[in-house]
Parts: C-alpha cells; structure tokens; sequence
C-alpha cells in the first residue's frame, strides 16, 4: 500500500509562521512504525504543499483541536476523490462521535499498538470504524524518518526519550492521552540522537526532545545525558521547576550540551496555580529558579497562560513586567484553552461557561469559553497587549543582550534567534490571529497558501 501521512495545520499567525523551527514527531514516527512493505509519505500542512491528487491508497491525517478545521475539510476532499482517510491524535481521542462522521476510521489514544491492526484491515478490505490505542510500552520504537522531513524546517532531529507526565494540571491532555510515566531504553535513544544524516550543521547538532516532562525520572535522566554526553550535541527538552533545585542535575544537563529548557510557569498567582493543581511550582521561587539554571549557561523559555479565574486585564497585562523580572530568556504566551480531555473543560462545562466557537478558536491564541471576571473580548485583548509588550523592540533586545552576556553558545544562539524572531513579527503586525476579526469568524484564511486548493 501507499499511504499519505499529513499533519494538518491552520496558520496561527497573519501573516503565517515566517520561520518553521520545528516539527512535531507524530508523522515521522508513524512512517518509522509503518511496516516495510508499504510506501509512506509525510506532510506537515504548516510547511508542504498537500498532494490532493495523490494515488495513495490510505491518507492518514494527525491533528489537534485548533486545527481540526483544516483536518476535516482535507478528508473531506480526498473522500469526495475515492480514498480512504483514518485520523487520530489528541482531537480524535476526545472527540470520538464528531471524527467518526469525517473519517473512514480514527485510533483514540496511542497509535502504535493499533496501526499495525488497522493496516492489515485496510490490506484485506476489512477496516473498522474505530481503533482503540493502548499506551505504549516505549521499546524498540525505530529511529523517527528524518528522511522524510522538509528542509523547511530549521531543526529536524526531534524525538521522545520519555511520555507521560506525573503531574495532573487542570488545563494539560498529557495525563489522560498519555498515561502513566514510560521510557524508551537509553541506547535507543542514544541512536536516535546520534543520527547526522541532515544537510546542515545545526540539523546534526540539535537534538529536540519532544517529550511532557523529560527529567522527572532522576536515575533515568542521570545515565540517559551520561551516554549523551560523549555525542557532542546541543539539546532542549521541556521540564518542571523541580529541576532547579537538582545541582547535580543541572551540572549534567550543561556537560551533556543542553542549550534550553521549556518550563510551564503558566501564573503569577498563588491562586490561580492552585486552580490549575500546579502543585510543583512556587512562585518565590520563580526568579532563584531561573538563575540556577543560566548559572549553567542554559537558556529558560517559559509557557504562560492567560485567562485563568483570579486573572483580571490588569493582571495579564502586568505579566509582561514580571517575565522580565525573573530573567526568561523566551516567553510563550497563550490564551486558556479548554481541551477536551481535561479537567478545565467539565468545569467550565458544569459552570455553562462554555461558548459556542469553532474549533480554529482552540488554537491557544482565542478564546473559547467565559473567563470569570472579564469578558471574552477584554481576556484576548489583554493577551494581545501582553504578546506586543512582550515581543516590544525594548524587551526583546534586553533578553538578546541579557542572553550574549550570560548564556553559553548554543544558548545563546537560541536566544537571538526566537527573540529575533519575536520581536520582527512584533515589529511587521504580525499579531496572533484573531478568529473574531471577521463578522464570520473564517478559519480558512488562515490555512498556508500552498494548500488553498481545497477550500
Ligand atoms: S507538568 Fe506539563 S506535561 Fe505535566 S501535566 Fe502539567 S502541563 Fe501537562
């Protein structure tokens, strides 16, 4: 068989992403799990043009909420051709009666215990309508196909040492799509990273790790980053606070070459990160923390949240102050998103706070439900004054200039670029887009104009 793997996308930005830096793991993984015999190709929407003229036998689309839309107008297209489509990922899992109206078959949960089966099914003629995935035991898992990946893509060696997450915040999918705490062995993922075959220098040298929570396994972490270390590579993983506290952690992570953690600092109020059942983060600790970890040379990127129940206009737009304070060096900046799947939903659901939007308003930059002491429209104004705050000329050249003096190399490099990056979307008007703009919210200008056939 022949099978297109596509991850669906809809621009999150006006005037689209700019810059691709990196892709998500799903679709060169499921090509990696894909038996020998069939031929796959993978799309990502955000950066290829999709093939609707495709002679594919099977079209496998991955997609999440915000960019639903997009997956099911793609199906819809490639159905009114004669193929058949599956789906699965986050969206699917959650959303099992309104997929099974779009798709031929979806998988729930994770994918690698159900493709094989529903691959054999397609072959003999005998595909299900609905797969249920098991979590994954994590062995043997092939190294990712970076051969298929775009060289649009400016980092191309991401991978996962890790899934699950123990923590169980309000907002996350992660504990209910990926349950439990599971690791691949150290010499798999020692393979993966050791792999160089990409055209460009810093496409060998960074090794992305998409997982939830990547160090919260002290042991595991310990003699992962001791066999990393002889590779030479520069790394970035996302991680919890918990870490800044681990000397010894940290002394390893800078020896083995980290360049970046991710951490989701999400909130500024004790309340608010109660509401949110972030257990583990201190706000006196915020800014300690943050130089624990520079005094490796290491850069810190940070996920906030906008929208939370004790948040007021005021107080968002005040965050912008507050990051510079406790030394972020990238700061992402999102809007609450009820996810199904989480805890925020059925409470929000309960409390009839939920509005009536489209799935393109769950891209992280809109609002989809009845913050409780604003409006909607006054929660995404005042993300969008934190966002321009945030990314000002003035901010982000201190955070550039903050990163060439403290930072190690890589780093830095990191530094510059996103800030940069940032800072010249700031600087052209090149806002997160508003799904509101238009009197009928119109998700479709925003799909990449290299995919437009369809709409
Ligand atoms: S720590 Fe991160 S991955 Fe874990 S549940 Fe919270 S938000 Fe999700």
């Amino acid at each position: 068989m022949t099978i297109d793997i596509i991850i669906a996308y809809v621009k999150r930005y006006e005037f689209g992403h700019e810059k691709d830096f990196v892709p998500p793991i799903t679709g060169i993984h499921l090509a990696a799990i894909t038996p020998k015999k069939h031929t796959v190709r993978v799309f990502h929407q955000q950066v290829d043009s999709i093939d609707l003229d495709t002679t594919a036998d099977l079209i496998a689309l991955s997609f999440f909420s915000g960019f639903a839309p997009s997956a099911f107008d793609l199906a819809r297209e490639f159905k009114r051709k004669g193929k058949t489509v599956i789906a699965g990922g986050p969206h699917v899992t959650f959303n099992v009666e309104e997929s099974l109206g779009h798709f031929d078959a979806i998988v729930t949960g994770e994918a690698e215990s159900a493709w094989g089966e529903l691959l054999r099914d397609m072959e003999h003629g005998d595909l299900k309508r609905l797969y249920s995935g098991r979590p994954c035991d994590m062995k043997d898992l092939p190294t990712p196909r970076y051969d298929l990946l775009s060289n649009k893509f400016f980092i191309k060696k991401v991978m996962q040492a890790t899934r699950g997450c123990p923590f169980t915040c309000s907002f996350c999918t992660v504990p209910t799509l990926n349950p439990g705490f599971r690791l691949r062995p150290v010499e798999d993922v020692i393979r993966d990273a050791a792999y160089d075959n990409f055209p460009y220098w810093w496409q060998r040298k960074v090794v992305w790790f998409w997982d939830d929570n990547l160090t919260i396994n002290r042991k595991y972490i310990q003699a992962l980053l001791t066999e990393l270390k002889p590779l030479k590579k520069w790394w970035l993983t996302q991680a919890s606070l918990d870490i800044a506290k681990d000397d010894k952690l940290l002394d390893l992570m800078r020896d083995s070459g980290c360049i970046g953690v991710f951490l989701g600092i999400e909130s500024f109020d004790k309340e608010s990160l109660a509401d949110a059942h972030k257990r583990q983060n201190r706000i006196e600790h915020y800014k300690t923390a943050v130089a624990a970890i520079h005094k490796r040379g290491i850069a810190v990127m940070a996920g906030f949240i906008a929208g939370f129940d004790h948040d007021t206009p005021e107080s968002i737009e005040e965050m912008a102050d507050r990051i510079m304070e406790i030394g972020i060096d990238v700061p992402f900046l999102s809007v609450m998103t009820p996810f199904r799947g989480t805890p925020i939903y059925h409470e929000l659901k309960k409390e009839d706070r939920m509005l009536d939007k489209g799935w393109e308003f769950y891209n992280g930059y809109n609002v989809a439900f009845k913050p409780k002491r604003m409006s909607p429209e006054e929660l995404l104004l005042s993300h969008r004054v934190l966002w321009k705050r945030s990314f000002s000329v003035w901010y982000s050249l201190r955070r550039i200039l903050r990163g060439l003096l403290t930072l190690r190399f890589g780093a830095m490099c990191l530094s510059l670029f996103m800030n940069s990056f940032y800072m010249l979307k700031r600087i052209r008007r090149n806002y997160p887009v508003d799904m509101n703009k238009q009197a009928v919210a119109h998700w479709k200008e925003y799909v990449p104009v290299e995919t437009m056939l369809y709409v």
